[in-house]
């Protein structure tokens, strides 16, 4: 196909690509992106840092890098992390090792962010591209239904999840695509249909 194209015209698929999956909590985007995984070697996840305890299905490496107050001040401190945020009193952040060598090697990044996370991710300006997902619930009350089952917290917490989740909502227009996962099969097909697309883009390069 590459003797096929003009001088100077390439397609984005032939380098790595972020694919920043963010939405509400309780959306399903874990749910989604371990689907799209399974599916598709070119994906790799950028494994956060956080200093949140781990919940007990979780693993240390796969789910989160999960660190002491003092181990996140120092990847701060190292300009380790792409980019980070205070959600509900604990940090999260990006660490750049996770991303840029991936990229580097033209694999494609998935990462879960919240909705400030995903615009710090592009304003990063990476040097690659960086699609921006927005992931919702088929409704608000769908979203109420899924953060309550998750049960893991207090009321105060769920309300403070809840508090965000409107907050967020209001980002969508700075997003390239909206996803409704109102079943996760086709949540995940839908990604999959972006995530080809994107590869299909025409892109100029030097
Ligand atoms: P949870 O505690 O439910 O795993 O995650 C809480 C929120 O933090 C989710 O919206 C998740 O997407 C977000 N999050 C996870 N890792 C990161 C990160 O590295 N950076 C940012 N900005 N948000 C993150």
């Amino acid at each position: 196909m590459k003797n096929l194209l003009p001088q100077g015209v390439a397609l984005q698929g032939e380098r790595g690509i972020a694919f920043v999956i963010a939405g509400p909590s309780g959306v399903g985007k874990s749910s989604v992106i371990s689907a799209l995984l399974s599916r598709d070697p070119k994906l790799t996840f950028s494994v956060s840092a956080t200093t949140r305890p781990r919940r007990p299905e979780e693993v240390h490496g796969r789910d989160y890098y999960f660190v002491s107050e003092a181990e996140f001040d120092r990847l701060i401190a190292e300009g380790a992390l792409l980019e980070w945020t205070v959600y509900q009193g604990h940090r999260y952040g990006t660490p750049k090792s996770e991303v840029i060598d991936r990229l580097k090697r033209g694999l494609d990044v998935v990462l879960n962010v919240e909705v400030r996370g995903a615009k710090a991710i592009r304003t990063a300006n990476l040097g690659f591209p960086v699609v921006l997902i927005f992931l919702v619930p088929p409704s608000w009350e769908e979203l109420v239904r899924r953060v309550r089952r998750r049960g893991t917290e207090s009321e105060e917490a769920l309300a403070e999840r809840l508090r965000i989740a409107r907050e967020e909502l209001q980002h969508i227009p700075e997003f390239d695509y909206l996803v409704v996962n109102d079943d996760l099969e086709e949540a995940v097909a839908r990604v999959e249909a972006i995530i080809r697309a994107e590869r299909m883009r025409i892109v100029q390069c030097a």
